[in-house]
């Protein structure tokens, strides 16, 4: 029997326990994952101190970028997109931090079907932001990043250099959302319970030769999606993302055993 589990604060709602434990019912496996509830990051030594039979963890909402100084080691992804999602515990206990969230993110990109244009903009610029930023250069796209603040970019250096500009919802101008045909929500904005929010940009700007896609898939169909869907883009939310993440993540711990 392993365990594995999720490291975040209020983490009650999450998806990681039921999809895990179901996985493992399914596979006839002891398995067990469990959500581990911090307040703090600084508490993960001494949680991880009592844990000898823990296999690996998922990482969420807020502690993908603050557990970084806390682990042995990065995979080289996980490095240059500066959050991390997956930490296997080696043998010797080390901890190695990986990013799978970004294969989420792209595989599901490339199953939906990809768009002929390669101009996407990203709402948000947290951890979510920077893993779909590095996914979609790797497909490819020219990214314009989209902040509450203006100012250069956050993301990772090697992705940042040159650095590259974010802009305000403000500042986004009819003309720039026809150029950006695929728009990424990144945000938080709209998910359960606080389902009448939605990012601040123009839906009247919107139409059908946009691809919306939101990380949020609680609810199905976020108010930015909804709002997409009646100006006839097609959307896409998060689910799928979620579910590779997982496997992603799985194969990890799987691999390290
Ligand atoms: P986060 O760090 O808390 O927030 C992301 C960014 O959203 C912030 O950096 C901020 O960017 C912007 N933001 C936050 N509150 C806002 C507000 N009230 N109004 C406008 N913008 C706001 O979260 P995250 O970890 O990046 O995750 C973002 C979302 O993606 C969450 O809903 C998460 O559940 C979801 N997610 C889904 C998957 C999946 O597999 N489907 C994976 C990862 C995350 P600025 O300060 O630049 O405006």
């Amino acid at each position: 029997m392993a365990r594995y589990g999720l490291v975040g604060r209020n983490i009650d709602y999450s998806f990681s326990r039921g999809f895990f434990n179901a996985k493992f019912k399914r596979e006839g496996r002891a398995d067990q994952y469990e959500n581990f509830d911090l307040s703090s990051i600084e508490q993960l030594d001494d949680f991880l101190a009592n844990q000898s039979d823990l296999k690996g963890f998922n990482v969420t909402i807020p502690y993908k970028e603050a557990i970084i100084p806390f682990l042995n080691e990065l995979s080289s992804t996980a490095q240059e997109i500066g959050a991390v999602n997956t930490v296997v515990i080696k043998k010797d206990s080390a901890l190695i931090g990986h990013n799978t969230d970004h294969l989420g993110f792209s595989k599901s990109l490339l199953n939906w079907g990809l768009p002929d244009h390669k101009k996407a903009m990203v709402l948000g610029t947290g951890g979510a932001a920077k893993a779909v930023n590095f996914a979609l250069r790797e497909l490819g796209f020219e990214i314009l990043q989209v902040s509450r603040n203006a100012g250069s970019s956050k993301m990772s250096r090697a992705q940042s250099d040159p650095p590259q500009q974010i802009l305000t919802y403000k500042e986004l101008t009819p003309e720039i959302m026809a150029q950006h045909l695929l728009i990424v929500n990144c945000t938080p904005l709209g998910t359960f319970p606080n389902v009448d929010q939605a990012p601040d940009v123009s839906f009247s700007a919107i139409g059908p030769q946009h691809a919306l896609y939101d990380l949020i898939y609680n609810p199905e169909f976020s108010l930015f999606l909804t709002r997409g869907k009646q100006s006839g883009a097609r959307v896409k939310n998060g689910l799928e993302m979620l579910e590779i993440q997982a496997i992603e993540a799985w194969d990890l711990w799987q691999k390290d055993l």
